[in-house]
């Protein structure tokens, strides 16, 4: 009997039916069948609580990440790190299996914990849940407590640690859950009555571009603030390839963020992911304590810089000042390729934000506007940036949706072009447009999270990227007739 002949399909699909369904899948009748559906997600926009959790782990001196919980999710959090940075993103889990489930899980994370104390040294350790033991209610203050008390790790040594349950939230709000146990370990017993460091502590918020920190680095370079970025990536996950392997490459100094408390401003850029943060540093820091959004387009790189002149009372450098004039020179001279071109867009809340901002500044519509982890809160402030602009008047917000919506928006309401992450690249390559990959994660292209999206050279990078991409297009599809030299 042939290899062929032992096949028994359950189903048949004929070519004609598939072709079909194909195109039913871009009509009205299924967007509205699309939209009606519950209790599916399909191809969110947003990963777990414990990846945000994993990032800022990664993002203090000589912090390793560990993973409570089960080993294939530690290894999709790594991997994602991984694809995104192209670097590696060393951390480890307890590996909690059958037994961890019915027990606890308190066993798992006292011999991971011993065994990761003694075989990598960290200075400190960051743990995070994956859903597993969120699931089984395991204990962590009791667990670490024990552990301390049964000798696994030393009493003093320091131990952040966050539930982070994937079923609620997304990874900004492990981010954020994070960060704040991160900032209470260091800063526990530090705060000193008449001490100010006279420094500005930045915290960029829940950002995978390491371009970005680098450049906010620049930035206060220019202006002679002297700053302790907070949950620093640039040189965790941008490594120079010197042929010696560092665990635990860069990072804030943990000694810089026990003495932020003592800070003369603390900034958080962002919002939306660092909330929970942000409301104990208002309670515990010293200082002044300000939330800015993060600075995309012109008007919000303005409000950043000024606030920074404001607050330490220097003049908005004059380097900086020609930086912005040749922004402006820059969209003044792209304009023409990007007026009046709708955009689907969509990712993480801060983000979202920005893009809006950098879109209605170049007179350009923001039309299908989705996060698939959104809020109420969020759909307020994208509504009111859209009201401010006549670009914005055709747009529309669409929170707690996910990327097969989006296709059908895509598909029944079309658009120029889509700006988000990697996950996009199916909707883009069935509608014909261009993704522009300015999110979190980007799997397929090499280096984006090095090209920094803020500030004024922020606004030069997405200005050329998108355009150059327009004229490309009208290359390749003009006829011979109107093939120029100039565009
Ligand atoms: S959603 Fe839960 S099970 Fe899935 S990777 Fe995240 S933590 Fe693991």
């Amino acid at each position: 009997m042939s290899a062929d002949a032992a096949v028994k399909y359950v189903t048949e699909i004929t070519p004609e039916d598939e072709s079909r369904v194909a195109e039913w899948i871009n009509t009205e009748e299924y967007k509205e069948k699309n939209f009606a559906r519950q209790a599916l997600v399909i191809n969110p926009a947003h990963t777990c609580q414990p990846l945000g959790a994993e990032l800022v782990a990664h993002s203090f001196e000589g912090t390793l990440p560990f993973v409570h919980g089960s080993q294939g999710c530690a290894s999709y959090y790594r991997s994602t790190l991984n694809r995104h940075f192209r670097e590696p993103a060393p951390a480890v889990s307890d590996a909690m299996t059958e037994d961890g489930a019915v027990f606890g899980g308190q066993n798992n994370l006292h011999e991971a914990l011993e065994n990761a104390y003694a075989l990598y040294k960290p200075k400190m350790i960051g743990i995070f849940t994956s859903c597993m033991p969120e699931v089984i209610g395991d204990d962590l203050t009791a667990f670490i407590k024990n552990a301390r008390q049964k000798g696994f790790i030393p009493q003093d040594f320091p131990v952040a640690y966050a539930n982070t349950p994937s079923f609620n939230g997304s990874h900004i709000h492990g981010y954020d859950s994070m960060l704040l146990s991160m900032l209470q370990t260091l800063t526990e017993g530090k705060r000193m009555e008449g001490r100010c460091t006279g420094k500005l502590n930045l915290i960029p918020g829940c950002d995978f571009n390491t371009g970005n920190y680098r450049e906010y680095k620049r930035i206060l370079k220019e202006f002679g603030i002297p700053a302790t970025v907070l949950a620093d990536i640039s040189d965790v996950f941008d490594s120079p390839l010197d042929g010696t392997y560092r665990l635990y490459p860069g990072g804030t100094k943990l000694e810089d963020a026990a003495d932020s408390i003592n800070g003369k401003v603390t900034m958080t850029l962002g919002k939306f992911a660092t909330t929970r943060t942000f409301s104990w540093i208002k309670d515990n820091y010293a200082g002044e304590h300000l939330s800015l959004p993060t600075p995309f387009g012109i008007e919000k790189s303005d409000a950043f810089m000024m606030k920074l002149a404001e607050l330490f009372g220097k003049p908005v450098p004059e380097s900086l000042k020609a930086e912005r004039g040749r922004a402006v020179d820059a969209m003044t001279d792209a304009h023409q390729y990007i007026h009046n071109k709708k955009f689907a867009v969509y990712g993480d809340p801060d983000y979202l934000l920005g893009y809006v901002s950098f879109l209605l500044e170049m007179g350009a519509q923001p039309y299908h506007i989705l996060c698939s982890k959104g809020s109420k809160k969020l759909e307020k402030d994208i509504q009111a940036l859209l009201d401010s602009s006549l670009y914005g008047k055709d747009a529309k917000i669409y929170m707690n949706k996910d990327l097969w919506h989006l296709r059908s928006l895509v598909m029944t309401d079309p658009v120029d072009a889509i700006i988000g992450d990697t996950h996009g690249k199916f909707i883009s390559r069935d509608a014909k447009i261009p993704l522009f990959r300015f999110g979190f994660p980007i799997f397929d292209r090499v280096n984006l999270h090095r090209s920094p999206l803020i500030g004024y050279q922020g606004v030069i990078n997405m200005v050329t990227t998108i355009c150059n991409k327009f004229i490309d297009i009208t290359d390749d599809t003009c006829d011979d007739r109107h093939f120029e030299m100039m565009r």
